[in-house]
Order: structure tokens, then C-alpha cells, then sequence
């Protein structure tokens, strides 16, 4: 916080269980710097079940805004006012903005990805994408990509939830990550939604298959570089990690809560340090 708190000063934060090790304070901070908003956005530690408590404090309190991470994105979801169509269909939100004490919930983990993506140079419409995972990081990139005209297959180790998980994407496909042994679309974008490589983990699919496809999105950011980003990167397959989803996803949230557009290099300096 480089300026000083005043009574004027407006409070926004992220909630979560675990939270300290969250970035997005540095990056909310960083963005009100460079916006020179009177603002400040503190990490706080709201224990499994307590999402609605906290959220009443929101309205009590005047808070601007609150990120939400896990656990509480569902149950935030349920204690909103008002939901966007994304949080409407996901039944979650990652950000609660309240506006004359009503709150209101979005998702902007989905259309962070897809930014991401297009900061890539890559136009995802009529592009094939295979989303790799089925929970709640998964769903929202798949309802995003699936809304900005991709052709998704969502490949999932339990079928029933890759399934559920394609209907978020209309004329989506969701088949068992087993199956995709038989090759992915030639030009495809790959992503792994799937917390496989954060612990050095070999990479979720294959890394024969990654032959020919147009770019390779890791959602993970720490490591900066998992198994899949390097195996990817050796076959000359363009590779992003998830520090531009989450980079993105914030600049929505803050655009959210301050009416104000996002100071993207700032935000993204602030996410990489
Ligand atoms: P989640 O709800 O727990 O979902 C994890 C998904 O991965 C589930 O479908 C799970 O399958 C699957 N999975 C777990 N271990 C697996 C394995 N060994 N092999 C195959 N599939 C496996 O978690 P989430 O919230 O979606 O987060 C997933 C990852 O996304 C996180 O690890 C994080 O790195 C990343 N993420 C990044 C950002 C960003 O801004 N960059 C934001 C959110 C999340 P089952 O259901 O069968 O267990």
C-alpha cells in the first residue's frame, strides 16, 4: 500500500481458507497504485461454511468488493443478491461486488482464460479446445470457451463429471482422459485444468499427443513451469501458464468493483514478482 489509509479510504479483499498465500492483494494493491484509487485490499481468513457470515459482513460493512477463492465459491454463489449469467450457470462466483448493499456475484476465471489465450494471438472461435479436468476451474473455462465459439471436448477421468461438465459449453463433448489416447484435434488448444504438475507431477496426457496442437495452457502458476509446459515447449508447441488467467480474472474483478478500466502491466508485474 503505498499511500496512506484515510477515512475516505474503501476496503476490498479476498476471502478463502487457506488466503495467506494468495496474490491477489499484491496485484489489487498494485492496480490502486497505479490507478491512484484511495483503496485497499487485504487477505481475509474466513473458515469452510462461514462464506455467508462473511458476506453479510460485506452489506454491514460497506465493503466494496471481495474476491472468493476456496472453499466458499459455491456457497458465495448462494448468498448473492444477484448473479451474472456465468455465475448464474456455474453456481459460483470469484467475485462479489456490492452495489447499494445488494451483492452482486461473477465468475471471471472463464473469460480470464480466455484472455489469456487471446493475449497468445489466438482467436478461440471455431478453434477446437480440449479442457482437461472437471472441477470448478474446468467448468468455468469450459462455459467461457465455450460462449466465446470454441469447439470443446472436456476430458475428465470420471465421465459423468466430464459430461456434466460439457453441457456448461453448448455441443460440447466430454470423454474419459483415457480415451483421448487415440490423438487430439489437429490446431487444438489445450488446456489442463487439473492440479496435476503442481507437485512435479509428469504431465496429465501423454506428451505424444501434444504434436500439432496450436497452443498448450497451463492453469497452474506455481511451478511457473510444470511437466506439461516443458514437454509441450520441446515439441515447438506454444505454452502459457495460468499467471495470465489469473492476471485477467483480477482485472475483471477490479473493473467490477471500481468501475475503473484495469492497469494490466501493472497487475501482471505485480502477479510475476
Ligand atoms: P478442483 O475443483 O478440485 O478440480 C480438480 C479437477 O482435477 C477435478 O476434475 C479432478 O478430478 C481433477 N484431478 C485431480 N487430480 C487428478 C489426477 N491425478 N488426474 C486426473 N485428474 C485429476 O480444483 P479447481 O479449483 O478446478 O482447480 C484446478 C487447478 O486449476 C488448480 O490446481 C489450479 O492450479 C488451477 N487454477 C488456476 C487458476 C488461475 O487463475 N490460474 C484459477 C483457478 C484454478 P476428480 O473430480 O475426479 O477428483
Amino acid at each position: 500500500v503505498t499511500r496512506p489509509v484515510t477515512g475516505a479510504t474503501r476496503v476490498a479483499g479476498i476471502i478463502g481458507d487457506p488466503v495467506a498465500h494468495s496474490r491477489s492483494p499484491a496485484i489489487h494493491n498494485a492496480a490502486y497504485a497505479a490507478t491512484n484509487l484511495d483503496w485497499v485490499f487485504v487477505a481475509m481468513h474466513v473458515p469452510r461454511g462461514a462464506a455467508h457470515v462473511a458476506l453479510e459482513g460485506v452489506r454491514a460493512l460497506d465493503i466494496a468488493g471481495l474476491s472468493v477463492t476456496m472453499p466458499h465459491k459455491s456457497d458465495a454463489a448462494s448468498a448473492c443478491d444477484e448473479l451474472s449469467p456465468a455465475a448464474e450457470a456455474l453456481g459460483a462466483v470469484n467475485v462479489v461486488v456490492a452495489r447499494d448493499r445488494r451483492l452482486f456475484g461473477d465468475s471471471t476465471d472463464g473469460e480470464g482464460l480466455v484472455r489469456s489465450v487471446q493475449d497468445q494471438g489466438v482467436d478461440v472461435r471455431g478453434t477446437p479446445a480440449v479442457v482437461l479436468g472437471a472441477g470448478g476451474a474446468a467448468r468455468a473455462i469450459t462455459r467461457a470457451l465455450g460462449a466465446a465459439g470454441a469447439d470443446v471436448t472436456v476430458a475428465a477421468r470420471r465421465i459423468d463429471a466430464a459430461a456434466e461438465t460439457a453441457a456448461l459449453a453448448g455441443g460440447a463433448t466430454g470423454v474419459a482422459l483415457g480415451d483421448l489416447r487415440s490423438g487430439l484435434p489437429a490446431g487444438a488448444v489445450l488446456v489442463n485444468a487439473t492440479p496435476v504438475g503442481m507437485q512435479g507431477e509428469p504431465p496429465p496426457v501423454d506428451p505424444g499427443l501434444l504434436d500439432g496442437l496450436r497452443l498448450v495452457v497451463d492453469t497452474i502458476y506455481h511451478p511457473a513451469e510444470t511437466a506439461l509446459v516443458v514437454a509441450a515447449r520441446e515439441r515447438g508447441v506454444a505454452v502459457v501458464n495460468g499467471l495470465g488467467m489469473l492476471v485477467h480474472q483480477a482485472a475483471l474483478a477490479f473493473e467490477l468493483m471500481t468501475s475503473c478500466p484495469a492497469p494490466l502491466a501493472a497487475m501482471r508485474e505485480a502477479a510475476e514478482a
